[in-house]
């Protein structure tokens, strides 16, 4: 009888019989879930805003100097020299997928081969590039955050094929004096695989120099022109 109860005891504290524990206790039921229709094949959930999905639709794009000229077709919009375009909507913290293709025709080599950008807040750089044998410094790569972090593994896909990047994005925190409370940070998927986990930014991209950040709010999504005729297709933005 003594063993008996000993073992009894002995269960109750390893936490073999919970007598007093209700299982509803840790049921949270405060707040529920919006319900939302997902996106079959990269399409956008419903809740997404589209930012380009239609052919010759840059009607929610600007550039630096007005309108956005990038030559659109075929539901693709085309770097051609007339600089960034920027959404006219500003953003925070948000999920964001875009799909990017570079030429197929290749041209060139290290940072001038498909270079282009995808610039969340316009301040912070994921590269794009033909990373497909075309050798660069490993924080310039497609995939990078640029001058700043390497990719994990390099998930380039064969210059003229379609690419993925699915991203998640924390908006950096400044206090009033504008001192950063809290930095940016990043996860990248390419292509399905992760790239950056979690990736804590040491500042605006820069190409040369130390990274700093300067205080801002929301701030539009650019797409970079850098001379190379990179294309981009079906892109959307979830706030978070
Ligand atoms: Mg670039």
């Amino acid at each position: 009888m003594k063993k008996l109860l000993m073992l009894l005891l002995a269960g109750c504290l390893s936490g073999a019989f919970s007598f007093a524990q209700d299982p509803k206790d840790t049921e949270d039921w405060s707040k529920k879930p919006a319900i939302i229709t997902p996106g079959c094949n990269h399409n956008p959930p419903s809740d997404a805003i589209i930012l380009f999905r239609k052919a010759s639709d840059l009607s929610n794009w600007t550039s630096r100097s007005g309108e956005a000229k990038w030559k659109t077709a075929c539901r693709k919009m085309t770097v051609n020299g007339t600089g960034d375009i920027l959404t006219k909507e500003k953003f925070g913290n948000c999920q964001l997928h875009v799909e990017f293709r570079t030429p197929s025709k290749v041209n060139g080599d290290g940072q001038g081969r498909g270079n282009s950008g995808v610039y969340i807040q316009s301040l912070y750089e994921v590269q794009v590039l033909d990373s497909y044998i075309n050798e660069t410094y490993y924080n310039g790569q497609a995939g990078s955050v640029y001058k700043q972090s390497p990719p994990l593994v390099n998930a380039s896909r064969k210059p003229g094929k379609w690419q993925v990047y699915d991203i998640v994005f924390h908006a950096p925190k400044f206090a009033s004096d504008g001192s950063v409370t809290k930095p940016a940070s990043v996860t990248v998927f390419h292509n399905g695989v992760l790239i950056q986990d979690h990736f804590e930014l040491k500042g605006a991209t820069t190409y040369a120099g130390i990274p700093k950040y300067q205080a801002h709010g929301d701030m539009p999504l650019l797409l970079q022109d850098h001379g190379n005729p990179v294309s981009y297709r079906n892109v959307w933005i979830r706030k978070l």
